[in-house]
């Protein structure tokens, strides 16, 4: 024999009727089967829903029982000749009407028990198994309907009653040995107690329903047809890329299911399991699919974890108190006290100072909870030696499980370093000293984000998705935006990279797509977008609370800066060509480096200085190697440096300032170029990197800007720079007429920092350079004499976009 379970969808209309039967009865050629079936799709939420109007004195409930019956009564029209019909649509319509009657009772009483509410809910399996049994029949399908409370006895809890096996199997027994049909249909679901009223085995229990009449046949096989194609590494509905698993244990899939993986009710497993009695998950949708076979021994499948659920709404208990220490006793009254209001326990922690124990339970029982803990302890309450029951809601548990976790070590590393990095705050740990579980308790906003950081910690191998969010699309944003598009492939390919720009913002407007912004038409998206709004634009970015989060500033905003802090404060690394942050005060930018640290969210600014070269990356390695920078001397405006290279009294210089600006190379401002505002903020940078306490006040500036140049609007600056060309050629003709060059030079010695324009000969490391270079020299302890040079174009949009690339793929790394 074998038994096949078909769910809700599989059997939610009269085209996946079909399917099934067609399922079935290529299943009836190897072996005699019991089909078990679901109410259909949708049915069992909607007669609890009429019950639950009818008890509030609402109306509705009416209209519900209008869709109920019509979808029933369209599936026998469609499914049935007419001239088969009418026997099967009066009995629909008799079983309607039944229902109705008790709803109108319902309504009258303003009352609704568990017991009314199994008599209800008992109709979606009757019907459909009716419907599909009379189908059957007509199609030539030779079967007999059973009804499953005529098999299976349970108590009388209403709603989650639990079997009695002796007696149940006597009767299967009875049943089956007596009839040698080969095809059996029987409502899923439905039961009865001793004294014969109708009871239920919990929501999703027909699949409990096929594992009991499996087991008591001693079946074959029991196969759950669904809706996917077997168990997933994780839920489908939360995690986009979920893998199927082949094969799994019995005691892996009880665990998955009882921690949320909704496609197996968790009480399935354990009768087949005692038999050794294989299970299949199977998709009707696609029956050639392998599916997921559980087992006793199941196949590795290359992995350590099998596979991550989760299940939302839970609160948390925390009974604490000084008195509970050392005593015994204290567990097994919260305990029993939680028992005894039949208050299921799905986690359990206790620190080991045992001064507090901490409970997961459904959200729906804390107030009971709360009442009877209470009540339990009011007199250590009262004196003071615990304190009153502790509740925290909006909880979840993710758990990750697996055989082969045993004696592995650095899963849970792994799990929580991931989750950590992510800003996923942990509230309780428990593993099941069978190591197959590790569960953490988590708030519920963050459970997509944590199952999807833990699929692709243990799972992905294709690849690591990074979620950007850019401020700023002018020239080194939308060059950005294209490199990212034209790299997309590569990324995929050798870093198993897939960045996703999720949001982006100019100084008008934000624009966001979870799925990605489509680069070829970001400008389109942007101005479809809403205005934009900097606190807005952050509030999103955290309430998406998206794992592997990025935020770049590719801006030289002020206000944007002075954000970085509530971005790394949520785990969410920023990336920023923007030097504000880290020239504004020490203690910002102290706050900032901490804040990384603490969150372990990299913030990188590689682009500050020196734009795409590799500056402050190769000091970090020199620093972290153990090196000590003594001296720094650097050519660090590409700006100053292209227009000294190209002034030579020709064009005015104003000229060449503004072909500077006009190619890109210039700050917005011009003026924070020329002023050496721009150098000086990098050489402190570079100085602060180095581990100095330096503000910008403290650094020398030898301008050789006059200073009406620096007064008023950028237009004016033009203006102004044009009536002193004198002064700009007298510095020209200077250098030249001692045949050297000008560099403008920022330095760091000593604690010191200084910048100003000098005249350079042709024996200095700074001579040699073109167009918009820029030089860094190291002088450390292990280059003392000759330099660490790091030398290349220093400005211009695309290496400076190219630079931010590799800071956010960086980030990917950490
Ligand atoms: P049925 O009505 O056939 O009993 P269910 O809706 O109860 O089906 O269960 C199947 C659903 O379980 C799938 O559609 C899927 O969305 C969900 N699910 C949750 N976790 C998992 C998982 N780990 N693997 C497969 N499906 C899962
Ligand atoms: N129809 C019931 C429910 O929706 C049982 C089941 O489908 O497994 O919970
Ligand atoms: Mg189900």
């Amino acid at each position: 024999m074998q038994v096949l379970k078909f769910g809700g969808t599989s059997v939610a209309n009269a085209e996946n009727i079909q399917k099934v039967s067609a399922i079935v009865q290529q299943a009836i050629k190897k072996d005699n089967a019991v089909v078990v079936v679901s109410a259909f799709g949708g049915i069992t939420d909607l007669l609890l829903q009429s019950g639950e109007q009818a008890s509030h004195m609402d109306e509705s409930y009416k209209e519900k029982l209008r869709i109920i019956e019509q979808r029933h009564l369209d599936a026998v029209k469609a499914l049935l000749p007419v001239v088969q019909q009418s026997s099967v649509l009066s009995w629909v319509k008799r079983s309607c009407n039944e229902i109705e009657d008790i709803c109108n009772g319902i309504f009258l009483l303003g009352e609704l028990s568990a017991r009314t509410k199994d008599r209800i809910v008992s109709y979606g399996e009757l019907m459909s198994s009716q419907i599909i049994s009379a189908y059957m029949n007509s199609a030539g399908v030779t079967n007999t309907w059973k009804d499953a409370r005529e098999l299976i006895v349970t108590d009388s809890n209403y709603g989650n009653a639990a079997v009695d096996f002796i007696a149940t199997n006597k009767k299967i027994n009875q049943y089956f040995s007596g009839n040698n049909n080969s095809l059996f249909i029987v409502p899923g679901f439905v039961a009865s107690d001793g004294n014969g009223t109708t009871t239920t085995l919990g929501r999703g229990g027909s699949d409990y329903t096929g594992a009991i009449l499996a087991a008591g046949i001693y079946a074959e096989v029991l196969e759950i047809w669904t809706d996917v194609s077997g168990m997933m590494t994780a839920d489908p509905r939360l995690v986009s890329n979920v893998r199927q698993i082949p094969h799994i244990s019995y005691q892996e899939a009880m665990e998955l299911s009882h921690f949320g993986a909704k496609v197996i009710y968790p009480p399935t497993i354990q009768p087949v399991m005692s038999k050794k009695i294989p299970v299949w998950i199977k998709n009707t949708f696609a029956p050639g699919d392998y599916g997921t076979k559980i087992e006793s021994d199941a196949k590795e499948n290359g992995t350590i974890i099998r596979g991550i659920s989760s299940i939302n709404k839970i609160v948390l208990l925390s009974l604490e108190g000084s008195g509970m220490v050392g005593i015994p006793g204290f567990s097994k009254r919260l305990f029993e006290a939680l028992a005894n209001e039949k208050i299921n326990v799905i986690i359990i922690t206790q620190s080991s100072s045992e001064h507090s124990i901490c409970v997961g339970i459904e959200d729906s029982a804390s107030n009971k909870a709360k009442e009877v803990v209470d009540k339990a302890f009011a007199y250590e309450i009262e004196t003071g030696r615990v304190d009153p029951l502790i509740i925290e809601k909006n909880l979840a548990i993710v758990a990750l499980v697996g055989d082969h976790m045993k004696n592995h070590t650095g899963v849970s590393g792994k799990m929580f370093g991931s989750l950590g990095r992510n800003g996923v705050n942990i509230r309780a740990i428990a593993q099941g000293s069978s190591e197959r579980n590790i569960s953490a308790v988590i708030a519920s906003d963050d459970v997509k984000k944590a199952i999807n950081v833990l699929h692709e910690e243990f799972f992905e191998t294709t690849y690591k998705q990074i979620n950007l969010f850019i401020a700023g699309v002018g020239n080194v944003g939308s060059r950005l935006l294209a490199q990212l598009d034209k790299q997309k492939e590569y990324l995929q390919q050798h870093l198993r990279l897939q960045v996703r720009v999720i949001g982006m913002a100019n100084s008008r407007k934000m624009s966001f797509n979870d799925d990605g912004i489509d680069l070829k038409n970001w400008k389109q998206s942007l101005e479809n977008g809403e205005p934009m709004n900097l606190q807005r634009f952050i509030e999103i970015i955290h309430s998406k609370n998206l794992r592997n989060s990025v935020f770049t500033d590719v801006t030289a905003n002020n206000t944007l800066a002075e954000c970085y802090d509530q971005l790394l404060q949520k785990a969410i690394s920023v990336v920023a060509c923007n030097k504000v942050a880290c020239s504004s005060s020490y203690d910002y930018y102290k706050k900032l480096k901490d804040l990384s640290r603490e969150y372990n969210a990299p913030f990188l600014f590689e682009t500050n200085v020196g734009a795409g070269l590799p500056v402050i990356g190769t000091l970090n390695d020199l620093l972290r190697s153990g090196d000590k920078v003594n001296r720094i001397e650097a050519v660090l405006s590409g700006t100053l440096n292209f227009v000294f290279n190209n002034y030579n009294g020709g064009k005015s210089f104003a000229e060449v300032v503004k072909q500077a600006q006009d190619e890109g190379y210039t700050e917005p401002d011009p003026r924070l170029d020329l002023g050496g505002t721009d150098v000086m903020r990098k050489i402190m940078i570079l100085a602060r990197e180095s581990g100095e306490h330096l503000e910008m006040d403290q650094i020398e500036n030898r301008s050789f800007m006059p200073a009406s140049c620096m007064e008023g609007e950028v237009a004016d600056f033009y203006k102004e720079m044009a009536k002193h060309e004198d002064h700009f050629k007298k510095i020209y003709n200077e250098a030249a007429q001692a045949n050297m060059k000008l560099k403008f030079v920022a330095k760091y010695e000593n604690g010191k920092a200084s910048v100003g324009l000098q005249h350079i000969d042709s024996k200095n490391d700074l001579y040699h350079l073109y167009g918009k270079d820029n030089v860094v020299l190291f002088y450390t302890d292990r280059y003392k004499e000759q330099p660490l040079v790091v030398k290349g174009a220093g400005a211009g949009a695309e290496v400076t976009a190219s630079g931010v690339f590799a800071d956010i793929v960086r980030t990917a790394s950490v």
